[in-house]
């Protein structure tokens, strides 16, 4: 049987938590994430290493599940940006993914309507303020 590449670095065999976690092209999403937060999301290797972190991060429920919710949309979307590039072969810089990221999770949590007066402005320059 034939082994893939990650079609993000093209050196690692493909497996889900190389390419949404460990793969260099995430690990510079997950660094632009990190300073948006203002927390270390950088080490981690495995999705379920992410998903412990965030639901267990802070000291408050609320803020915790925000950063839960952020990891989600930043896994969805390196996802996303890898099938741009298997499929349309469009490579999104890391940085963009982040902007999508910010724009993503702000939708999510504004219309869900768990947090009070959200603002987009005060949502991109850090999601855990509130
Ligand atoms: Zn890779």
């Amino acid at each position: 049987m034939e082994t893939m590449n990650c079609p993000m670095c093209n050196e690692y065999e493909e497996c889900i938590d190389h390419v949404l976690v460990d793969c260099p092209y995430a690990k510079k999403v997950f660094e632009g994430i990190s300073s948006w937060c203002n927390v270390n999301m950088e080490a981690f290797h495995m999705v379920k290493e992410v998903m412990k972190f965030a639901s267990q991060w802070g000291m408050c429920h609320r803020r915790s599940k925000l950063l839960l919710i952020v990891s989600y949309g930043t896994l969805w979307s390196i996802w996303k940006s890898m099938n741009e590039r298997v499929f349309r072969r469009n490579r999104l810089p890391p940085d963009k993914v982040c902007d999508i990221v910010k724009s993503l999770t702000y939708l999510w949590v504004k219309n869900r309507g768990k947090v009070d007066r959200i603002e987009w402005a005060t949502w991109s320059q850090c999601p855990l303020s509130y």
